[in-house]
């Protein structure tokens, strides 16, 4: 892509160098991630930019400078073909490159192995997608190795079983949804993997689709481009057993939790009500708000390939925990496998072990019933 398809597709010249972008963007606060700038010197001069590796590796992709945009444009979208031209001339740094060859040969990023896949799922009683059901748990590939996030996948399988509700697994031939290679520019891989999956789901059949993570769930919905299935993220399909009658919870909580909405469910999606009427409806739960909530949340530097990606500086997720401790929170709940590994570390490294637990929402329930 050269500049001027950059400022055709970017709309860079409909900018009015307001800087409402750089101004909401939370990782400005910690390296010159001037958005703003950036854009304008690819309009004014008509050439690509080099950008230093810490400035081009360190956005999210949370879409914050999107939703603040008066002119509607998307700048993340901006940083994201910049990415791929880096990733082109193989200007990478050496932990994503090994976490998207790991996409690439193991269909997930962290490096283990495909038939390792299903381990969490032993004895839960699971079956196959292929042996038909009405709905696929797309599990993802961190709820499906990261032993912490296993938990939140048991938690959902606990939940949808009480439940009744009929549902499979891909297991082993379950692979990457490739949302973060989409954010770090590979779009070769992308396309990969949207084509493998795509005869997958058709293989089976599949007409709806449920996922524990946001990040997997914007992805199926917005990046995919396909209208054969119907995604939920696991906060709606909770909600709505709940609202149905079809998931009764009986068992008190008695505890303060306050809710970090994640950038990918809140403000790519517009999810906000959904893992807060979850919950509410657990009985005894006192549901406390960040002053920075819903549209305003702080990014837990999760998203964007920042999960292989570290950049010095004063870390988000820390002061997120910060904020929970000081509204008295007991519970941090999330409904996302990287808010949950980034805050759950923030309160290793902050101390507040004693004063503060990170769940997710799945798990919560998981609870209560
Ligand atoms: S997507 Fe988020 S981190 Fe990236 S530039 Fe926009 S506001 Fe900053
Ligand atoms: S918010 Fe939009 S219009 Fe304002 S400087 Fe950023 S890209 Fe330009």
């Amino acid at each position: 892509m050269n500049a001027q398809e950059l400022v055709q597709k970017h709309k860079l010249l409909e900018c009015i160098q307001c800087g409402m972008c750089t101004g909401s963007c939370p990782v400005s606060r910690k390296v010159d991630l001037n958005i703003r700038r950036y854009m304008r010197e690819v309009a004014v001069t008509g050439k690509i930019v080099k950008y230093s590796q810490d400035v081009l590796w360190s956005c999210t992709t949370c879409s914050t400078c999107g939703l603040r945009c008066p002119k509607g444009l998307s700048p993340f979208e901006f940083l994201i073909d910049m990415r791929s031209m880096a990733v082109e001339e193989g200007q990478i740094p050496p932990t994503l490159r090994d976490a998207l060859e790991s996409v690439f040969k193991n269909g997930n990023p962290w490096d283990r192995i495909r038939s390792k896949r299903t381990e969490w799922a032993q004895g839960l009683n699971i079956k196959h997608i292929s042996q038909g059901a009405e709905i696929l748990y797309y599990v993802g590939c961190t709820a499906s190795y990261d032993p912490r996030i296993q938990e939140v996948a048991k938690s959902l399988v606990k939940c949808l079983q009480k439940a009744g509700v009929d549902f499979g697994i891909l297991g082993e031939e379950e692979n990457c949804c490739g949302n973060e290679v989409y954010g770090v520019g590979e779009k070769g891989l992308f396309e990969f993997l949207v084509e493998e999956n795509m005869k997958l789901f058709n293989k089976y059949g599949v007409k709806r689709m449920v996922t524990t993570c946001p990040h997997g769930y914007n992805t199926f919905k917005n990046r995919y481009g396909q209208t054969s299935f119907e995604v939920q993220h696991h906060s709606q399909l909770l909600a709505n057993l709940i609202e149905n009658g079809k998931l009764k919870l009986s068992k008190e909580l008695n505890k303060k939790v306050i809710y970090h909405d994640p950038c990918f469910l809140g403000k790519q999606n517009g999810i906000y009500d959904e893992p807060r009427k979850v919950i509410e409806s657990i009985p005894g739960v006192e549901l406390l708000e960040f002053d920075r909530s819903r549209e305003r949340s702080l990014c837990c530097e999760g998203g964007g390939g920042r999960m292989w990606v570290d950049i010095p500086g004063p870390r988000l997720a820390e002061i997120r925990v910060q904020n929970a401790v000081d509204a008295g929170a007991e519970i941090l709940a999330v409904a996302c496998p990287f808010c949950l590994l980034t805050l759950e570390d923030a309160v290793k490294t902050t101390g507040f072990e004693e004063k503060i637990k990170v769940m997710d929402i799945a798990e919560l329930l998981a609870l209560a019933l």
